[in-house]
């Protein structure tokens, strides 16, 4: 392949085509298709003039869970700040064949594994320069779970000392510039002056950005993870994700080239800039979903739907539940596998007489809007900051107002209400989920009413914290 006479847009092309190509059958990991796609990037890696990062070869192998991947790795080695690191990387690998369909993988992630090539041929070509040295990575197994990425952090760790990795930028998904109508750029507030930086950048190279401070989904990773774990400031760079996405009819034909050319470009700068500014630093910010550690005080929202349920222990009868919904507020405060959740929300909750013919009177429906304040102890299973959980505690519960929906039986509410609460749930980066029941303790009535209580009240919550 003479890609010398060719523009950077032809062979974007032509290397998304061949990596998406029957012949690579979707380039499931640990398949023949892979394999071709890692030669294919080593060829091309050679042709640029980049070097291999370790014991003479761009191929870095490793297992995961029983099977062998491969990574594909090469160097340009900076200049006065050599053994500072900015880390490029795509990964190669797409999902094969399934039930007898081919996942060309076009988007995802050709098009990624095309501009990373050409961003190092950009870079090789302004080699005098860098400053810091650059590692442009292929990895192998993304969407197995991100195993190729996992790998390279750990061997930089091991080889150069991640401190010394000054950014990581994942390309994933470029080829639908058009489409999308920009370049999604989730990190920028991880660099100093990063969306700054990005912006003026973009501005000079007429690309349309949208600088995110930080990578928010909890549902989906990508190859940045690794390395924000370990502290490295991270930029998952894509052009989004679209109706083929993770389908066969992820095709070349549907690649935007003169886009992925334009992204190219301008990642090609940015990365230049990373690897040759004096004062590029990580502003010490990251992303929550990436930051492990529990904080030691935080508040959310939550809303929940539920049930509730008078009992009468005298009568031997509970009222039927009907649906109840409760919105608020929640603090946690955290220390070690310990910890404090207060809520207080408004709650509508509402339950049915059971029978015209049972002794309390016409079949009815008891409605009371409180506001109530449940506290827990937890024990959660880990000390990080995401974790299952388990609370007991006790609430109080102020009934502004209720009413029966027939005849009013004259009976006086008490307006402090309490008794005991439990909880169990989990919480996932900002998410919350969790299960709650209530018991009342002492008497829902006033002394003349009949003795009942609000024998339970139970919600699904969902919350956030912010
Ligand atoms: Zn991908």
């Amino acid at each position: 392949m003479d890609t010398s006479a060719q523009s950077r847009k032809e062979r974007l092309e032509e290397y998304v085509n061949y990596l998406a190509s029957d012949e690579l059958k979707g380039r499931g990991a640990a398949t023949e298709g892979a394999v071709k796609a890692r030669n294919f990037i080593a060829a091309r890696y050679r042709e640029c003039g980049l070097k291999p990062l370790y014991e003479g070869d761009f191929f870095v192998p490793f297992e995961s869970k029983g099977t062998s991947y491969c990574n594909v790795v090469g160097v340009i080695e900076g200049g006065a700040l050599k053994d500072e690191y900015i880390v490029l990387g795509a990964h190669y690998d797409h999902l094969g064949v399934k039930d007898g369909k081919m996942y060309p993988g076009a988007d995802d992630n050709a098009s990624g594994s095309a501009a990373l090539i050409e961003i190092a041929r950009e870079l090789v070509a302004r080699k005098d320069q860098l400053q810091r040295s650059v590692i442009i990575a292929a990895f192998d197994a993304e969407e197995l779970g991100l195993f190729g990425s996992n790998s390279l952090a750990g061997f930089l760790d091991d080889l150069v000392g991640i401190k010394n990795v000054k950014l990581m930028m994942s390309v994933d998904m470029v080829g639908r510039y058009k489409g999308h109508g920009s370049l999604v750029m989730e990190g920028v507030a991880t660099i100093r002056d990063g969306r700054v930086l990005a912006s003026e950048m973009a501005r000079s190279h007429s690309i349309k950005i949208s600088p995110k401070n930080f990578e928010t989904s909890v549902l989906t990773a990508t190859d940045t993870q690794a390395f924000a774990l370990k502290g490295v400031p991270t930029l998952a760079v894509s052009t989004g994700i679209h109706g083929q996405y993770h389908k066969p009819t992820d095709t070349p034909d549907l690649i935007d080239y003169d886009g992925l050319d334009n992204v190219s470009g301008y990642l090609a700068d940015f990365a230049l800039q990373a690897a040759t500014d004096p004062d590029w630093q990580a502003s010490g910010k990251v992303a929550r979903k990436h930051n492990p550690k529990q904080p030691a005080v935080e508040f959310g929202v939550l809303g929940g739907v539920g049930g509730s349920s008078l009992s009468f222990p005298e009568a031997y009868i509970s009222t039927k539940s009907m649906t109840d919904y409760s919105v608020g507020l929640v603090g946690r405060a955290n220390v070690g596998v310990c910890g404090f959740q207060l809520e207080a929300y408004y709650e509508n909750a509402r339950s049915r007489f059971p029978s015209v013919d049972r002794p309390l009177g016409p079949s009815q429906i008891y409605s009371q809007q409180s506001v109530t304040v449940p506290a827990y102890l937890l024990i959660r299973t880990s000390k990080t900051r995401d974790a299952m959980f388990l609370g007991v505690g006790g609430y109080y519960s102020y009934a502004f107002t209720h009413s029966f929906s027939k005849a009013d039986p004259g009976w006086d509410v008490n307006p402090h209400q309490g008794g005991i609460a439990t909880v169990f749930g989990i919480k996932a980066s900002g998410l919350l989920l969790q299960w709650s029941f209530r018991s009342q303790i002492g008497s829902l009535f006033a002394a003349d009413a009949p003795q009942a209580k609000m024998g339970y009240a139970s919600y699904i919550t969902l919350g956030w914290f912010f």
